[in-house]
Protein backbone atom coordinates (compact mmCIF):
# COMPACT_ATOMS: atom_id res chain seq x y z
CA UNK A 1 0.00 0.00 0.00
CA UNK A 2 2.97 2.55 1.10
CA UNK A 3 4.48 1.48 -2.51
CA UNK A 4 1.11 2.32 -4.05
CA UNK A 5 1.03 5.76 -2.19
CA UNK A 6 4.47 6.28 -3.55
CA UNK A 7 4.33 5.51 -6.76
CA UNK A 8 0.93 7.16 -7.84
CA UNK A 9 0.66 9.92 -5.40
CA UNK A 10 3.90 11.01 -4.41
CA UNK A 11 3.28 10.57 -0.45
CA UNK A 12 5.84 8.70 1.60
CA UNK A 13 3.31 8.29 4.34
CA UNK A 14 -0.87 7.73 4.96
CA UNK A 15 -2.05 10.38 7.16
CA UNK A 16 -4.18 9.43 10.34
CA UNK A 17 -7.13 6.78 9.08
CA UNK A 18 -6.16 6.57 5.50
CA UNK A 19 -4.79 3.26 5.59
CA UNK A 20 -7.12 1.35 8.45
CA UNK A 21 -9.91 3.14 5.75
CA UNK A 22 -8.42 1.43 2.61
CA UNK A 23 -7.94 -1.86 4.22
CA UNK A 24 -11.34 -2.18 5.24
CA UNK A 25 -12.41 -1.43 1.84
CA UNK A 26 -10.38 -4.25 0.51
CA UNK A 27 -11.83 -6.30 2.94
CA UNK A 28 -15.08 -5.95 1.51
CA UNK A 29 -16.55 -3.77 5.03
CA UNK A 30 -19.04 -0.75 4.27
CA UNK A 31 -17.64 2.33 5.72
CA UNK A 32 -18.54 6.08 7.23
CA UNK A 33 -16.01 8.35 6.67
CA UNK A 34 -16.62 11.82 8.82
CA UNK A 35 -13.23 13.83 8.23
CA UNK A 36 -12.20 17.55 8.76
CA UNK A 37 -12.20 19.13 4.96
CA UNK A 38 -8.49 19.14 3.75
CA UNK A 39 -7.96 15.98 5.64
CA UNK A 40 -7.24 13.66 2.65
CA UNK A 41 -10.80 12.10 2.27
CA UNK A 42 -10.41 11.62 -1.35
CA UNK A 43 -7.07 9.10 -1.22
CA UNK A 44 -8.86 6.73 0.48
CA UNK A 45 -11.46 5.87 -2.50
CA UNK A 46 -8.25 6.42 -5.10
CA UNK A 47 -5.83 3.97 -3.74
CA UNK A 48 -8.32 0.84 -3.41
CA UNK A 49 -8.69 0.46 -7.37
CA UNK A 50 -4.92 0.60 -7.42
CA UNK A 51 -4.36 -2.00 -5.27
CA UNK A 52 -7.52 -4.05 -6.11
CA UNK A 53 -7.02 -3.41 -9.54
CA UNK A 54 -10.80 -2.94 -10.38
CA UNK A 55 -12.62 0.07 -11.02
CA UNK A 56 -13.73 2.64 -7.88
CA UNK A 57 -17.21 4.53 -8.77
CA UNK A 58 -17.39 7.69 -7.43
CA UNK A 59 -20.81 9.90 -6.65
CA UNK A 60 -20.31 13.22 -6.64
CA UNK A 61 -22.33 16.42 -6.78
CA UNK A 62 -20.61 18.56 -8.84
CA UNK A 63 -19.38 18.69 -12.56
CA UNK A 64 -16.54 21.27 -12.12
CA UNK A 65 -15.00 19.32 -9.27
CA UNK A 66 -15.29 15.63 -10.71
CA UNK A 67 -13.26 17.46 -13.27
CA UNK A 68 -10.64 18.45 -11.70
CA UNK A 69 -10.40 15.61 -9.77
CA UNK A 70 -10.45 13.97 -13.17
CA UNK A 71 -7.49 15.55 -14.43
CA UNK A 72 -5.10 15.56 -11.25
CA UNK A 73 -5.82 11.93 -11.72
CA UNK A 74 -4.64 11.43 -15.40
CA UNK A 75 -2.07 13.63 -14.35
CA UNK A 76 -0.83 11.02 -11.63
CA UNK A 77 -0.63 8.54 -14.28
CA UNK A 78 -4.60 6.95 -13.38
CA UNK A 79 -7.12 6.25 -15.78
CA UNK A 80 -9.78 8.17 -14.63
CA UNK A 81 -13.10 9.40 -16.43
CA UNK A 82 -16.74 11.15 -15.25
CA UNK A 83 -20.05 11.14 -16.65
CA UNK A 84 -22.85 13.37 -16.28
CA UNK A 85 -26.26 13.30 -17.77
CA UNK A 86 -24.71 16.43 -19.67
CA UNK A 87 -21.57 14.28 -20.94
CA UNK A 88 -22.85 12.57 -23.91
CA UNK A 89 -18.79 11.14 -24.53
CA UNK A 90 -19.85 7.42 -25.73
CA UNK A 91 -16.59 6.46 -25.55
CA UNK A 92 -16.26 6.94 -22.02
CA UNK A 93 -19.45 5.13 -21.53
CA UNK A 94 -18.55 1.79 -23.61
CA UNK A 95 -15.09 1.83 -21.30
CA UNK A 96 -16.26 2.10 -18.24
CA UNK A 97 -18.75 -0.46 -18.40
CA UNK A 98 -15.87 -2.73 -20.04
CA UNK A 99 -13.55 -1.51 -16.86
CA UNK A 100 -11.49 0.91 -18.35
CA UNK A 101 -10.93 3.32 -15.70
CA UNK A 102 -9.53 2.95 -12.12
CA UNK A 103 -11.84 6.13 -11.17
CA UNK A 104 -15.12 6.62 -12.72
CA UNK A 105 -17.05 9.97 -11.20
CA UNK A 106 -20.40 10.66 -11.71
CA UNK A 107 -23.43 12.70 -10.71
CA UNK A 108 -26.12 10.99 -8.90
CA UNK A 109 -28.65 11.90 -11.22
CA UNK A 110 -26.12 9.79 -13.92
CA UNK A 111 -26.07 7.03 -11.37
CA UNK A 112 -29.47 6.77 -11.02
CA UNK A 113 -30.37 6.60 -14.87
CA UNK A 114 -27.50 4.38 -15.68
CA UNK A 115 -28.91 0.88 -16.66
CA UNK A 116 -29.04 -2.18 -15.17
CA UNK A 117 -27.18 -3.97 -18.14
CA UNK A 118 -24.48 -0.95 -17.35
CA UNK A 119 -24.17 -2.03 -13.78
CA UNK A 120 -24.08 -5.55 -14.48
CA UNK A 121 -21.46 -5.29 -17.17
CA UNK A 122 -19.16 -3.00 -14.82
CA UNK A 123 -19.70 -6.18 -12.20
CA UNK A 124 -18.23 -8.45 -14.36
CA UNK A 125 -15.46 -5.90 -15.47
CA UNK A 126 -14.62 -5.46 -11.59
CA UNK A 127 -15.76 -3.16 -9.53
CA UNK A 128 -14.24 -2.70 -5.85
CA UNK A 129 -15.95 0.14 -4.41
CA UNK A 130 -19.15 2.61 -4.86
CA UNK A 131 -17.95 5.75 -2.54
CA UNK A 132 -20.75 8.50 -2.50
CA UNK A 133 -18.38 11.64 -1.80
CA UNK A 134 -20.31 14.83 -0.01
CA UNK A 135 -22.49 11.92 1.77
CA UNK A 136 -24.78 14.52 4.01
CA UNK A 137 -26.22 15.74 0.90
CA UNK A 138 -28.46 12.77 1.35
CA UNK A 139 -29.89 13.89 4.70
CA UNK A 140 -32.40 16.12 5.39
CA UNK A 141 -30.76 17.38 8.48
CA UNK A 142 -27.46 18.15 6.56
CA UNK A 143 -26.80 21.56 5.64
CA UNK A 144 -27.00 20.54 2.12
CA UNK A 145 -29.78 18.27 1.15
CA UNK A 146 -30.05 17.41 -2.14
CA UNK A 147 -32.98 15.07 -3.91
CA UNK A 148 -30.81 13.08 -6.00
CA UNK A 149 -29.32 11.93 -3.07
CA UNK A 150 -31.66 10.41 -1.76
CA UNK A 151 -32.26 7.78 -4.71
CA UNK A 152 -28.76 5.93 -4.32
CA UNK A 153 -29.85 3.54 -1.68
CA UNK A 154 -31.56 1.52 -4.91
CA UNK A 155 -27.68 1.24 -6.16
CA UNK A 156 -27.57 -1.43 -3.53
CA UNK A 157 -29.69 -3.76 -5.12
CA UNK A 158 -27.63 -3.40 -8.32
CA UNK A 159 -24.65 -3.68 -6.33
CA UNK A 160 -25.61 -6.34 -3.12
CA UNK A 161 -22.07 -7.17 -2.85
CA UNK A 162 -19.79 -4.22 -3.60
CA UNK A 163 -18.61 -2.44 -0.80
CA UNK A 164 -20.07 0.69 -0.31
CA UNK A 165 -18.72 4.32 1.68
CA UNK A 166 -19.83 7.51 2.28
CA UNK A 167 -17.72 10.15 3.06
CA UNK A 168 -18.18 13.91 4.63
CA UNK A 169 -16.55 16.22 6.42
CA UNK A 170 -19.90 17.14 9.06
CA UNK A 171 -22.14 14.88 10.35
CA UNK A 172 -24.00 14.96 13.31
CA UNK A 173 -25.46 11.64 14.68
CA UNK A 174 -28.20 12.20 12.61
CA UNK A 175 -26.93 12.81 9.63
CA UNK A 176 -24.74 9.77 10.35
CA UNK A 177 -27.47 7.70 11.01
CA UNK A 178 -29.21 8.80 7.98
CA UNK A 179 -26.33 7.89 5.77
CA UNK A 180 -26.26 4.57 7.01
CA UNK A 181 -29.80 3.97 6.51
CA UNK A 182 -30.16 5.44 2.67
CA UNK A 183 -27.39 4.11 1.52
CA UNK A 184 -28.23 0.42 3.24
CA UNK A 185 -24.99 0.41 4.51
CA UNK A 186 -24.28 -3.29 6.07
CA UNK A 187 -22.84 -2.78 9.81
CA UNK A 188 -20.44 -0.58 8.63
CA UNK A 189 -16.75 0.58 9.55
CA UNK A 190 -16.96 4.09 11.22
CA UNK A 191 -14.37 6.46 11.30
CA UNK A 192 -14.74 10.05 13.05
CA UNK A 193 -11.77 11.48 12.61
CA UNK A 194 -11.18 14.37 14.81
CA UNK A 195 -12.72 17.85 14.08
CA UNK A 196 -9.84 20.29 15.25
CA UNK A 197 -8.10 22.12 12.14
CA UNK A 198 -5.10 23.14 14.35
CA UNK A 199 -3.40 25.17 12.08
CA UNK A 200 -6.59 27.93 11.72
CA UNK A 201 -7.15 30.82 13.61
CA UNK A 202 -10.94 31.66 14.79
CA UNK A 203 -12.07 35.11 14.89
CA UNK A 204 -15.02 37.25 15.19
CA UNK A 205 -15.48 40.95 15.16
CA UNK A 206 -18.66 43.25 14.65
CA UNK A 207 -19.22 45.15 11.88
CA UNK A 208 -21.82 47.97 11.84
CA UNK A 209 -21.96 47.65 8.15
CA UNK A 210 -20.93 51.33 7.88
CA UNK A 211 -19.05 52.66 5.33
CA UNK A 212 -15.85 53.51 7.23
CA UNK A 213 -16.02 49.53 8.81
CA UNK A 214 -16.30 48.28 4.48
CA UNK A 215 -13.01 50.88 4.08
CA UNK A 216 -11.64 49.31 7.35
CA UNK A 217 -12.34 45.56 5.53
CA UNK A 218 -11.26 46.55 1.85
CA UNK A 219 -7.47 47.58 3.89
CA UNK A 220 -7.67 44.21 5.70
CA UNK A 221 -8.03 42.17 2.31
CA UNK A 222 -5.38 44.37 0.68
CA UNK A 223 -2.82 43.68 3.19
CA UNK A 224 -3.78 40.09 2.62
CA UNK A 225 -3.74 40.49 -1.39
CA UNK A 226 -0.51 42.27 -1.22
CA UNK A 227 1.57 39.26 0.33
CA UNK A 228 -0.18 37.24 -2.77
CA UNK A 229 -2.55 35.23 -0.01
CA UNK A 230 -5.37 33.62 -1.66
CA UNK A 231 -8.35 34.49 0.58
CA UNK A 232 -12.17 33.65 0.04
CA UNK A 233 -14.83 36.94 1.30
CA UNK A 234 -18.22 34.68 2.16
CA UNK A 235 -21.29 37.15 1.86
CA UNK A 236 -24.42 36.25 3.09
CA UNK A 237 -26.26 37.69 -0.07
CA UNK A 238 -25.53 38.14 -4.01
CA UNK A 239 -26.00 42.21 -3.10
CA UNK A 240 -23.33 42.11 0.24
CA UNK A 241 -21.16 40.15 -2.54
CA UNK A 242 -21.49 42.56 -5.65
CA UNK A 243 -20.95 45.71 -2.99
CA UNK A 244 -17.52 44.38 -1.37
CA UNK A 245 -16.55 43.15 -4.93
CA UNK A 246 -16.71 47.00 -6.29
CA UNK A 247 -15.51 48.48 -3.23
CA UNK A 248 -12.30 46.01 -4.04
CA UNK A 249 -12.35 47.25 -7.76
CA UNK A 250 -12.53 50.94 -6.30
CA UNK A 251 -9.41 50.84 -4.39
CA UNK A 252 -7.52 48.73 -7.39
CA UNK A 253 -7.58 45.65 -5.93
CA UNK A 254 -8.04 42.71 -8.03
CA UNK A 255 -10.86 40.33 -7.50
CA UNK A 256 -13.26 37.51 -8.40
CA UNK A 257 -16.67 37.08 -8.01
CA UNK A 258 -19.08 34.08 -7.86
CA UNK A 259 -22.71 33.81 -7.06
CA UNK A 260 -25.83 31.73 -7.72
CA UNK A 261 -27.04 34.42 -10.04
CA UNK A 262 -24.11 34.12 -12.73
CA UNK A 263 -24.42 31.72 -15.53
CA UNK A 264 -22.77 28.31 -15.19
CA UNK A 265 -20.05 29.50 -17.80
CA UNK A 266 -18.96 32.84 -15.52
CA UNK A 267 -19.29 30.98 -12.48
CA UNK A 268 -16.22 28.11 -13.70
CA UNK A 269 -14.50 30.80 -15.59
CA UNK A 270 -14.20 32.97 -11.74
CA UNK A 271 -13.23 29.67 -10.56
CA UNK A 272 -10.50 28.72 -12.45
CA UNK A 273 -8.63 31.84 -12.46
CA UNK A 274 -8.90 32.26 -8.68
CA UNK A 275 -7.83 28.22 -8.62
CA UNK A 276 -4.56 29.58 -11.00
CA UNK A 277 -3.56 32.32 -8.76
CA UNK A 278 -4.98 35.43 -11.37
CA UNK A 279 -6.13 37.45 -8.67
CA UNK A 280 -6.01 36.37 -4.83
CA UNK A 281 -9.28 37.42 -3.69
CA UNK A 282 -12.92 35.60 -4.54
CA UNK A 283 -15.58 37.25 -3.04
CA UNK A 284 -18.84 34.79 -3.32
CA UNK A 285 -21.42 33.77 -1.54
CA UNK A 286 -22.00 30.39 -0.54
CA UNK A 287 -22.91 28.89 -4.05
CA UNK A 288 -19.25 28.75 -3.94
CA UNK A 289 -18.72 25.86 -2.10
CA UNK A 290 -18.14 21.92 -2.57
CA UNK A 291 -14.94 20.89 -3.95
CA UNK A 292 -12.67 23.56 -4.20
CA UNK A 293 -8.89 22.16 -3.75
CA UNK A 294 -7.12 25.18 -3.26
CA UNK A 295 -4.43 23.78 -1.22
CA UNK A 296 -2.99 27.17 -0.05
CA UNK A 297 -6.33 29.90 1.08
CA UNK A 298 -5.00 31.38 3.62
CA UNK A 299 -7.93 33.14 4.62
CA UNK A 300 -11.89 32.91 5.08
CA UNK A 301 -13.51 35.72 5.70
CA UNK A 302 -17.20 35.63 6.38
CA UNK A 303 -19.32 38.80 5.97
CA UNK A 304 -22.46 38.00 7.85
CA UNK A 305 -23.40 35.50 10.67
CA UNK A 306 -23.35 32.22 8.97
CA UNK A 307 -26.76 30.25 8.72
CA UNK A 308 -25.13 27.22 10.85
CA UNK A 309 -22.05 26.01 12.49
CA UNK A 310 -22.25 23.30 10.00
CA UNK A 311 -21.92 25.33 7.17
CA UNK A 312 -19.39 28.01 9.02
CA UNK A 313 -17.10 25.24 9.78
CA UNK A 314 -17.10 23.54 6.35
CA UNK A 315 -16.25 27.54 4.98
CA UNK A 316 -14.11 28.53 6.89
CA UNK A 317 -12.14 25.37 6.70
CA UNK A 318 -11.22 25.74 2.81
CA UNK A 319 -8.51 28.24 4.26
CA UNK A 320 -5.02 25.91 5.27
CA UNK A 321 -5.80 22.59 3.57
CA UNK A 322 -1.98 22.56 3.17
CA UNK A 323 -1.46 22.71 7.07
CA UNK A 324 -0.24 25.98 6.87
CA UNK A 325 -1.24 28.43 9.80
CA UNK A 326 -4.54 30.26 8.27
CA UNK A 327 -7.36 32.98 9.50
CA UNK A 328 -10.74 32.43 9.59
CA UNK A 329 -12.56 35.69 10.64
CA UNK A 330 -16.14 36.37 10.81
CA UNK A 331 -17.45 39.95 10.87
CA UNK A 332 -21.12 39.95 11.96
CA UNK A 333 -23.94 42.44 12.53
CA UNK A 334 -26.65 42.28 15.03
CA UNK A 335 -29.05 43.00 11.70
CA UNK A 336 -27.70 39.72 10.47
CA UNK A 337 -29.70 37.64 13.47
CA UNK A 338 -32.87 39.16 12.16
CA UNK A 339 -32.46 36.48 8.96
CA UNK A 340 -34.06 33.47 10.61
CA UNK A 341 -37.55 33.92 8.58
CA UNK A 342 -35.77 33.88 5.59
CA UNK A 343 -34.08 30.70 6.07
CA UNK A 344 -37.08 28.73 7.77
CA UNK A 345 -38.05 29.61 4.14
CA UNK A 346 -36.56 26.32 3.32
CA UNK A 347 -38.35 24.25 5.70
CA UNK A 348 -41.21 22.32 4.74
CA UNK A 349 -42.01 21.06 8.00
CA UNK A 350 -42.49 22.43 11.75
CA UNK A 351 -39.61 19.84 13.00
CA UNK A 352 -37.29 21.46 9.81
CA UNK A 353 -37.79 24.81 10.94
CA UNK A 354 -36.76 24.13 14.84
CA UNK A 355 -33.63 21.84 13.43
CA UNK A 356 -33.00 25.70 11.01
CA UNK A 357 -33.75 27.42 13.81
CA UNK A 358 -31.51 25.59 16.42
CA UNK A 359 -28.80 25.63 13.81
CA UNK A 360 -29.00 29.44 13.38
CA UNK A 361 -29.23 30.13 17.14
CA UNK A 362 -25.85 28.30 17.58
CA UNK A 363 -24.10 30.23 14.64
CA UNK A 364 -25.30 33.53 16.51
CA UNK A 365 -24.08 32.29 19.91
CA UNK A 366 -20.78 31.97 17.73
CA UNK A 367 -20.14 35.55 17.07
CA UNK A 368 -20.93 36.54 20.92
CA UNK A 369 -18.76 34.00 22.53
CA UNK A 370 -16.18 35.62 25.08
CA UNK A 371 -14.59 31.52 25.43
CA UNK A 372 -12.82 29.99 23.28
CA UNK A 373 -14.49 29.45 19.90
CA UNK A 374 -12.27 26.21 19.21
CA UNK A 375 -13.58 24.41 21.53
CA UNK A 376 -17.14 26.03 21.39
CA UNK A 377 -16.70 24.62 17.90
CA UNK A 378 -15.54 21.30 18.58
CA UNK A 379 -17.76 20.49 21.31
CA UNK A 380 -20.54 21.62 19.16
CA UNK A 381 -19.64 18.72 16.95
CA UNK A 382 -19.45 16.48 19.78
CA UNK A 383 -16.07 16.09 20.13
CA UNK A 384 -14.02 16.93 23.68
CA UNK A 385 -11.57 19.87 23.99
CA UNK A 386 -9.43 19.68 26.88
CA UNK A 387 -7.39 22.95 27.15
CA UNK A 388 -9.16 25.82 28.10
CA UNK A 389 -7.25 28.09 26.31
CA UNK A 390 -6.27 27.23 22.53
CA UNK A 391 -3.89 29.92 21.71
CA UNK A 392 -5.23 30.17 18.22
CA UNK A 393 -8.27 32.24 18.63
CA UNK A 394 -9.59 35.57 19.24
CA UNK A 395 -10.71 34.74 22.80
CA UNK A 396 -7.77 32.80 23.78
CA UNK A 397 -4.96 35.32 22.51
CA UNK A 398 -6.71 39.00 23.54
CA UNK A 399 -5.26 39.95 27.11
CA UNK A 400 -9.21 40.74 28.08
CA UNK A 401 -10.33 43.80 28.52
CA UNK A 402 -13.00 43.24 31.31
CA UNK A 403 -13.91 45.46 33.66
CA UNK A 404 -17.05 45.48 36.22
CA UNK A 405 -20.73 45.52 34.11
CA UNK A 406 -22.56 44.62 37.53
CA UNK A 407 -24.56 48.48 37.66
CA UNK A 408 -25.31 48.28 34.09
CA UNK A 409 -26.63 44.42 34.10
CA UNK A 410 -28.49 44.80 36.69
CA UNK A 411 -30.69 48.18 35.05
CA UNK A 412 -30.78 45.82 31.85
CA UNK A 413 -31.91 42.98 33.69
CA UNK A 414 -34.08 44.63 35.93
CA UNK A 415 -36.11 46.51 33.24
CA UNK A 416 -36.32 43.15 31.40
CA UNK A 417 -38.05 41.59 33.70
CA UNK A 418 -40.46 44.51 35.00
CA UNK A 419 -41.02 44.80 31.44
CA UNK A 420 -42.67 41.41 31.87
CA UNK A 421 -40.18 39.23 29.66
CA UNK A 422 -42.31 38.53 26.65
CA UNK A 423 -40.63 41.48 24.75
CA UNK A 424 -37.80 42.15 22.34
CA UNK A 425 -34.36 43.57 23.42
CA UNK A 426 -35.60 46.66 21.92
CA UNK A 427 -38.47 47.65 24.04
CA UNK A 428 -36.74 47.38 27.61
CA UNK A 429 -33.60 49.48 26.12
CA UNK A 430 -36.13 51.97 24.71
CA UNK A 431 -37.93 52.16 28.33
CA UNK A 432 -33.86 52.40 30.07
CA UNK A 433 -33.08 55.38 27.47
CA UNK A 434 -36.48 56.80 28.73
CA UNK A 435 -38.52 57.13 25.52
CA UNK A 436 -41.71 58.17 25.57
CA UNK A 437 -43.41 56.55 22.70
CA UNK A 438 -46.78 55.07 22.62
CA UNK A 439 -46.27 51.36 23.07
CA UNK A 440 -44.32 52.68 26.36
CA UNK A 441 -46.94 54.87 27.65
CA UNK A 442 -49.33 53.16 26.64
CA UNK A 443 -48.27 50.16 28.92
CA UNK A 444 -46.80 52.66 31.52
CA UNK A 445 -43.67 51.93 31.48
CA UNK A 446 -42.69 55.28 31.79
CA UNK A 447 -43.72 54.81 35.81
CA UNK A 448 -40.94 51.77 35.93
CA UNK A 449 -38.19 53.38 38.19
CA UNK A 450 -35.53 51.99 35.43
CA UNK A 451 -37.05 54.75 33.40
CA UNK A 452 -34.65 56.98 31.95
CA UNK A 453 -31.97 55.79 33.55
CA UNK A 454 -29.65 54.35 31.08
CA UNK A 455 -30.08 57.17 28.76
CA UNK A 456 -26.36 58.39 28.63
CA UNK A 457 -24.99 55.14 26.48
CA UNK A 458 -26.56 54.21 22.71
CA UNK A 459 -29.27 51.54 22.18
CA UNK A 460 -26.72 49.72 20.43
CA UNK A 461 -24.05 49.95 23.67
CA UNK A 462 -27.07 48.22 25.56
CA UNK A 463 -27.97 45.47 22.94
CA UNK A 464 -24.17 44.89 23.21
CA UNK A 465 -24.21 44.43 26.73
CA UNK A 466 -27.60 42.24 26.23
CA UNK A 467 -25.68 39.83 23.69
CA UNK A 468 -22.92 39.79 26.61
CA UNK A 469 -25.86 38.78 28.95
CA UNK A 470 -26.97 36.10 26.49
CA UNK A 471 -23.48 34.57 25.88
CA UNK A 472 -23.08 33.66 29.63
CA UNK A 473 -26.82 32.78 30.14
CA UNK A 474 -27.88 35.21 32.21
CA UNK A 475 -30.01 36.46 29.87
CA UNK A 476 -32.26 33.94 27.43
CA UNK A 477 -33.76 34.30 24.17
CA UNK A 478 -36.70 32.50 22.89
CA UNK A 479 -38.61 32.77 19.50
CA UNK A 480 -42.03 32.93 19.74
CA UNK A 481 -43.72 33.17 16.33
CA UNK A 482 -40.34 34.31 14.85
CA UNK A 483 -40.00 36.88 17.10
CA UNK A 484 -37.44 36.80 19.60
CA UNK A 485 -38.09 37.64 23.13
CA UNK A 486 -35.99 38.04 25.49
CA UNK A 487 -36.48 37.39 29.52
CA UNK A 488 -34.35 36.94 32.45
CA UNK A 489 -32.57 33.36 32.73
CA UNK A 490 -32.24 31.79 36.23
CA UNK A 491 -29.05 33.10 36.34
CA UNK A 492 -29.91 36.34 36.01
CA UNK A 493 -32.57 35.93 38.55
CA UNK A 494 -29.62 34.32 40.77
CA UNK A 495 -28.01 37.74 39.74
CA UNK A 496 -30.85 39.98 40.78
CA UNK A 497 -31.56 38.22 43.94
CA UNK A 498 -28.45 39.26 45.73
CA UNK A 499 -28.73 42.92 44.13
CA UNK A 500 -30.24 46.21 45.64
CA UNK A 501 -30.71 49.29 43.68
CA UNK A 502 -27.61 51.06 45.70
CA UNK A 503 -25.67 47.56 45.58
CA UNK A 504 -24.85 44.55 43.25
CA UNK A 505 -22.38 42.20 43.02
CA UNK A 506 -19.17 42.49 40.77
CA UNK A 507 -20.21 41.47 37.40
CA UNK A 508 -16.73 40.95 34.68
CA UNK A 509 -18.02 41.31 30.80
CA UNK A 510 -15.61 42.28 28.17
CA UNK A 511 -15.96 45.20 26.12
CA UNK A 512 -16.90 44.72 22.51
CA UNK A 513 -16.34 46.93 20.21
CA UNK A 514 -19.59 48.68 20.15
CA UNK A 515 -19.23 49.44 24.24
CA UNK A 516 -15.95 50.41 23.30
CA UNK A 517 -17.63 53.04 20.82
P1 LIG B 1 -10.79 16.18 1.79
O1 LIG B 1 -11.47 15.48 0.66
O2 LIG B 1 -10.81 15.41 3.07
O3 LIG B 1 -11.26 17.59 2.00
P2 LIG B 1 -8.50 15.95 0.11
O4 LIG B 1 -8.66 14.52 -0.19
O5 LIG B 1 -8.87 16.93 -0.93
O6 LIG B 1 -9.25 16.30 1.46
O7 LIG B 1 -6.99 16.18 0.56
C1 LIG B 1 -6.51 17.44 0.98
C2 LIG B 1 -5.07 17.62 0.58
O8 LIG B 1 -4.24 16.72 1.31
C3 LIG B 1 -4.83 17.33 -0.89
O9 LIG B 1 -4.05 18.37 -1.42
C4 LIG B 1 -4.13 15.98 -0.88
O10 LIG B 1 -3.28 15.84 -1.98
C5 LIG B 1 -3.37 16.02 0.43
N1 LIG B 1 -3.12 14.65 0.98
C6 LIG B 1 -4.01 13.66 1.11
N2 LIG B 1 -3.44 12.56 1.66
C7 LIG B 1 -2.13 12.86 1.87
C8 LIG B 1 -1.00 12.13 2.41
N3 LIG B 1 -1.11 10.89 2.85
N4 LIG B 1 0.16 12.80 2.49
C9 LIG B 1 0.28 14.06 2.05
N5 LIG B 1 -0.73 14.80 1.54
C10 LIG B 1 -1.92 14.22 1.44
ZN1 LIG C 1 -9.38 29.45 21.81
Amino acid sequence: MESTLKEYFGFSKFRPYQKEIVEKILDGKDSLVVMATGSGKSLCYQVPPLIAKKTTVVISPLISLMQDQVMALKQRGIRAEYLSSAQTNRSAHGNAESGQYDVLYMTPEKACVLTTSFWSRLLISGICLLAVDEAHCISEWGHDFRVEYKQLGRLRDVLPNVPFVGLTATATEKVRSDIISSLKMKNPHVTIGSFDRENLFYGVKYSDRSSAFMDELVKEISKYTNSRSSTIVYCTTVKDAEQIFKSLNEEGIEAGIYHGQMSNKAREESHRAFIRDEFYVMVATIAFGMGIDKPNIRHVIHYGCPKSLESYYQESGRCGRDGIPSTCWLYYARSDFAKADFYCSEARTAEQRKAIMESFMAAQRYCMLTTCRRKYLLEYFGEKYGSVNCGTCDNCTNSKNESDMSREAFLLMACIKSCGGHWGLNLPVDVLRGSRSKKILDAQFDKLPFHGLGKEMPANWWKALADQLISRDYLVETFRDMYKTVRVGPKGVDFLNSCSPDHQPPLYLPSTSEMVG
